[in-house]
């Protein structure tokens, strides 16, 4: 595939959707010379347009798609433009990604004003992170006024969208007994809204039930910085028949808007870069080390030492650097 810099950064920023596909498939490869693309490509899209970005949350079969699907069709009914990207590092060994199955999200798919693009498949939560990261800023660029970055919650995955997102939305199902779902307290104490889905029909009685537990423990929970007044909260939706949609999105901007008059929202997304920054720095000195031939069999051996137990890791690691530091 050829890429011709320039007039992807035209095409993406002028808001079309191959284009942003393209640029998303550039970012994504693994090779040097797409990399260094991939680097001119989001220097010259620059930083000028910003979206809201919302992070979301839930375990297979809360109603994540669903949610979306209705959600997304809501904002852009509402002359919104809604890019939607996941965070998924089981995709690779699965087979399969989320949202791979577009077909679950039929509608919102077909609107112009929606882009939607499923997991890099990559194993390595690093990698997807990274790729997911650059991804939103594409999204920016092509004029995205909410991009929902959606994951599954597998091993870290929710941290990582949480550092890349404006607001973090938790969505659960109705609980059979007075448990929490064993929800871990880590993904609590990020979330700003707690939806409890599938408050409909048969359902709904549980549903406020669990919602209200939600409620009490999201009160007992120290108070954040980032939070206003009645946040973080629990409220129930039915991403089925779309109630409490308006009101949860309500919400979302009433904690966007203070977030944003206060300087809060501008002061997490400069910590997020500072993270980001470290974490690309983390990857690139990795990626110096095994790309050169010498160094790369000198890990190998490292590394056997280390697995053999003849040399401890912090003392391969020191050893392993040591090229470096001599240059
Ligand atoms: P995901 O795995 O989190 O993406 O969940 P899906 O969106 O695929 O939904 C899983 C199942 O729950 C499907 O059978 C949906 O039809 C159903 N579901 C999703 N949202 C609702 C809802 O609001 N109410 C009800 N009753 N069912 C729902």
């Amino acid at each position: 595939m050829r890429f011709d810099i320039p007039k992807l950064i035209d095409d993406i920023r002028a808001g079309e959707r191959r284009a942003l596909s393209r640029g998303i498939t550039l970012i994504e490869s693994a090779r040097d010379d797409h990399r260094d693309m991939a680097l001119h490509l989001l220097e010259g899209l620059g930083q000028d347009r910003q979206a809201l970005r919302i992070g979301l949350s839930g375990t297979p079969g809360v109603g994540k798609s669903t949610f979306i699907e209705s959600f997304g069709l809501m904002l852009t009914a509402q002359d919104l433009r809604v890019a939607v990207l996941a965070v998924d590092p089981s995709s690779a060994r699965s087979g399969g990604s989320i949202l791979g199955d577009k077909t679950r999200m039929d509608h919102l798919t077909r609107d112009p004003r929606a882009f939607i693009r499923p997991s890099p498949s990559q194993t390595q939560l690093g990698g997807v992170a990274r790729r997911t990261r650059d991804a939103v800023r594409l999204c920016e660029a092509a004029g995205y006024d909410v991009v929902l970055i959606e994951t599954v919650g597998v091993g870290q995955s929710e941290t990582v969208v949480a550092q890349m997102a404006d607001l973090f939305v938790l969505l659960l199902a109705p609980a059979g007994g007075d448990e929490l779902q064993g929800v871990k307290r880590g993904i609590m104490e990020m979330a700003d809204l707690v939806l409890v889905n599938k408050a409909d029909g048969e359902l709904k009685p549980q549903a406020v039930r669990t919602c209200a537990d939600y409620a009490g423990a999201l009160r007992l929970l120290r108070r954040r910085p980032q939070d206003c007044e009645g946040f973080p909260l629990a409220m129930t939706v039915s991403a089925q028949d779309g109630a409490g949609l308006a009101e949860a999105w309500a919400r979302m901007r009433d904690l966007a808007d203070w977030r944003r008059d206060t300087g809060v929202m501008a002061a997490t997304r400069a910590d997020q870069a500072r993270h980001w920054f470290r974490e690309d720095l983390r990857a690139e000195m990795l990626a110096l080390l095994t790309r050169d031939p010498a160094l790369q069999a000198r890990l190998t051996d490292l590394e056997a030492a280390v697995a053999a137990g003849r040399m401890t890791p912090a003392v391969a690691a020191r050893a392993a650097l040591a090229p470096l530091k001599d240059g």
